[in-house]
């Protein structure tokens, strides 16, 4: 048994810094306190949440009766929850308020734990239909009326999807490591484990209960999606063959990414942010079922949309037609697609993530029997930039946005972006041609036509090395009314109120939010920056790089996390190549 109060404690600390170190030394602690049975548990609150991202369980309670339920165990009107939330902005700090002046007047019933909070929080997520919200209102309640101040804010706090303590999962693996191995060098084998399960719960009560040798055991599972390996954008052909006599060119196709799981005839397909996309796609796991006969695979392919009379391939946006709530029929019948295979991770109880290129591609060869639906991703071996160039040709003839370069020998390495994978676009070769995926980290209010609307964003790269995102550019050009709506409703739910620490800015935004929104942007060049924290000392003293120009393409990248867009190292090496030019 675990006392709510310890972990209440724990997030009312951590909301109360923003330095990594200290956070890491509260998870420390509270690790230390935490039994075996209820590690994975604890996981998952401190993000929020009772399952892995992946699952798709949230619990999603609504305002309204977040104030009810406070209403109902405190006696306070609605009235009154309504005037504190308008002064105050937050229903957790609310309850807090109100929870005060109740402990004054009564005495607690039971000890609230956090088996109780976590056990109720599921029911609360498996209750839907007629009479669900009274459950709901009544299960809340009972939790409020024995809680106390502090630990009523944390529950009302998760339960709204409020709890924003930003927590990056780094920093979780480091005070693991440290809670159960008594050093940070460890990290490497929780993040191993952590690729290809993608469900920290899960690598922590391993952790926890098999130390590191159970890490070493840990197995890929069908139907737990495996951090993607990720591609690093090439700088110049020429330099791959002085290292290498060959390498293998794949189309590089403008689809979504899907990573297939397939078990006893059922079918699961996740995201490039491991997302469940199942339901977009009921066409896809139909056929594949059908058609790949297997006790069980992970495959990856990249879904695109087809003109089936030219059999020509579409772009990207076509398939957004999908995110459709209704009549998914619809959709799949006015917009075809194809599933185009790539890489094979699991087959048949045997892991092939440790297998080398050609074993992978021989074994899908084998194991895809094509058709109009169904396709192997055209591959050819180059050796040298002509053939490249080539190659490169016609993938851009065949409506694909250019190639993959993969080295033959390399593994699959999950959750990576190792120089194994190589993309490249026509564009990458002049200047800064092609776009960039940046983060949204902060917003000014807008003036005019923008007036309550956010004018200006400020956007970040993402720096792999220190798991942060330092600035890059603000950007207010490239927006029409309609981005502007749909940018206000994306990032309403993403505002947090002080900067997160994982945040890297000199800049102050009227605005901040918590960077998980990803757009596209162009821009003219790179310039040095005195404001600006990208590459910040590292190129000059005192100054980082940002854009000059930039300019919104239309395009939110919902495919992306925030780790997957455009890196600091990437920023430096155009602004490199660029230089070189000049
Ligand atoms: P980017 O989104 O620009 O970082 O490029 C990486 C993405 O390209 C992957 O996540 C896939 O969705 C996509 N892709 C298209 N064709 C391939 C291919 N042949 N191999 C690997 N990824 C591919």
């Amino acid at each position: 048994m675990m006392k709510y109060i310890n972990l209440a404690i724990a997030f009312e600390n951590m909301e109360k810094t923003s330095s990594r170190l200290k956070l890491t030394g509260i998870l420390v602690e509270l690790f230390k306190k935490t039994n075996l049975q209820m590690i994975s548990k604890i996981i998952y609150l401190i993000q929020g949440k009772i399952r892995p991202n992946f699952s798709g369980v949230e619990i999603g309670i609504a305002e309204k009766l977040a104030m009810k339920s406070i209403s109902k165990s405190t006696a306070t009107s609605i009235r009154t929850i309504n005037k504190l939330y308008n002064k105050i902005g937050d229903l957790g700090d609310v309850t807090h308020d109100v929870l005060i002046k109740k402990t004054q007047t009564t005495f607690f019933n039971e000890i609230v734990t956090v088996e109780r909070v976590f056990n109720t929080f599921c029911r609360i997520s498996n209750l839907s239909g007629a009479g669900s919200q009274n459950m709901k209102m009544k299960y809340i309640s009972s939790l409020l009326n024995d809680s106390n101040p502090l630990e009523g804010k944390f529950i009302i706090k998760i339960l709204l999807g409020t709890l924003r303590l930003g927590i990056a999962d780094n920093t979780v693996m480091d005070a693991l490591s440290l809670a159960y191995t008594n050093s940070k060098k460890n990290r490497k084998l929780l993040e191993n484990a952590y690729n290809v399960s993608s469900d920290l719960g899960k690598v922590a009560q391993c952790i926890a209960e098999h130390g590191l040798e159970g890490l070493d055991a840990f197995k890929i599972t069908v139907f737990s999606p495996i951090r993607p390996m990720l591609a690093d954008r090439i700088k110049n052909v020429d330099d791959i063959f002085i290292k290498t006599k060959s390498i293998v060119a794949e189309y590089k196709l403008d689809g979504e990414r899907a990573q297939i799981h397939l078990k006893n005839n059922q079918c699961i397909i996740f995201s490039r942010s491991l997302e469940n996309i199942t339901k977009y796609y009921p066409d896809v796991c139909k056929k594949i079922i059908n058609k790949i006969k297997v006790h069980s695979a992970i495959l990856e392919a990249e879904i695109v949309a087809i003109n089936e009379t030219s059999g020509e391939y579409l772009p990207f946006q076509e398939l957004m037609h999908r995110r459709r709530k209704h009549k998914i029929e619809n959709a799949i019948l006015a917009y075809p697609i194809t599933v185009n295979f790539f890489d094979i991770l699991y087959l048949n109880g045997e892991n092939y993530v440790n297998h080398n290129y050609t074993t992978r591609r021989r074994k899908l060869i084998k194991l895809i029997d094509e058709d109009d639906f169904v396709k192997l991703v055209r591959m050819e071996l180059v050796k040298n930039s002509i053939e490249v160039e080539n190659f490169l040709e016609h993938s851009i003839n065949s409506g694909c946005e250019g190639i993959m370069l993969k080295k033959i020998e390399s593994k699959y390495k999950a959750g990576i972006r190792g120089g194994n994978w190589l993309k490249l676009k026509p564009e990458y070769q002049n200047n800064l041609g092609d776009s960039l995926d940046l983060i949204v980290i902060g917003a000014f209010f807008g003036k005019g036509r923008r007036t309550g609307k956010y004018g200006t964003v400020l956007l970040s790269t993402y720096d792999d090395e220190t798991d942060t995102f330092p600035t890059i550019c603000k950007v207010g050009s490239g927006f029409t009314d309609e981005n502007l709506d749909q940018f206000y409703q994306a990032l309403s739910n993403k505002i947090i109120k002080k900067k997160n620490y994982r945040i890297k800015s000199k800049i102050k935004a009227d605005v901040w939010f918590e960077p998980e929104v990803v757009i596209e942007i162009i821009a003219s060049e790179i310039t040095l920056s005195p404001i600006h924290r990208t590459a910040y000392d590292m190129i000059k003293k005192d100054h980082g790089l940002a854009l000059r120009f930039p300019k919104f393409t239309g395009k939110i990248r919902l495919d992306k996390i925030p780790e997957a867009a455009t890196t600091q190292n990437e920023i430096i090496n155009i602004y490199n190549n660029q230089k070189k030019k000049i």
